[in-house]
């Protein structure tokens, strides 16, 4: 017989009202997979659950319900504060949330993809709010290739070509649906739309820096954007719909 209860480490990913004073928390947790648990009470203030805030990173005590789990003990490992109290910084973890929400699922290990998370919730504290969306951009695309949706950025998906050395203003041929990258010979037989090539080089350099690195970048926001504006578009077509909070920090004005 399974046992009673079981810990775990987790980022709090979601938090959904359930009755009175309840919480139903969505995690990752250390496997990479997605838990949900019930927080009683935990929208009192005395309670211990009003700890599990937000894209914090809390060691949990569960224990197993008949539909729902229950968090019994949690301790706090990682606050990440500054995610919730800065405008910007806040606007730029929601995305990071909401796609990990998605894509991860009960029982579906990923390892990597914790620790990836994990980092990149901690680096999003540190930056100032000017680098928030390459950090964001950076999180989403090591996420998506985490999940096997690795976009082909360095050679056609039609012929395995490299990409053509162009100038920095010119337009490349993307296919969302065929995986990336189209060359100008398999141009004419797929589908395509003309990204700028900015957008392609940040998402390149994005994918392959580690976020040390992306913050000794101090790429601005144009950058970050340009990174972003692809993720949208990715999104959309490989895991099947928008984003609310990437939507929202195209809209708000805040950068
Ligand atoms: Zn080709």
């Amino acid at each position: 017989m399974a046992s009673a209860t079981y810990d775990v480490r987790g980022i709090v990913l979601r938090k959904t009202k359930l009755g009175e004073s309840d919480l139903v928390l969505t995690l990752i947790v250390e496997d990479g997979s997605q838990i949900r648990a019930v927080a009683k009470g935990a929208r009192k203030p005395t309670s211990f659950a009003s700890r599990l805030e937000l894209y914090s990173a809390v060691d949990a005590l569960v224990a197993r319900g008949r539909s729902l789990d229950i968090v019994k003990e949690a301790r706090l490992v990682e606050s990440n504060e500054r995610l919730r109290r800065d405008l910007e910084h806040a606007a730029g973890a929601a995305p990071m949330a909401e796609l990990l929400d998605r894509i991860t699922q009960l029982g579906l290990e990923n390892p990597r993809l914790f620790d990836l998370s994990r980092t990149a919730f901690r680096s999003l504290c540190r930056v100032t709010a000017s680098q928030v969306p390459a950090i964001t951009a950076a999180h989403l695309l090591k996420t998506l290739a985490f999940a096997g949706l690795r976009p082909s950025l360095d050679v056609c998906v039609g012929c395995g070509r490299p990409l053509e050395a162009d100038s920095i203003d010119s337009l490349v041929p993307v296919s969302f649906r065929e995986g990336g990258i189209v060359c100008t010979a398999c141009n004419a037989s797929i589908e395509t739309v003309l990204e700028p090539m900015p957008a392609i080089a940040w998402c390149r350099t994005l994918l392959a820096s580690t976020f040390a690195e992306i913050e000794a970048m101090d790429a601005g926001p144009a950058a970050g954007f340009a990174a972003l504006g692809f993720c949208r578009q990715w999104i959309r077509d490989h895991v099947g719909s928008d984003l609310k909070s990437l939507n929202f920090l195209f809209t708000c004005g805040l950068f």
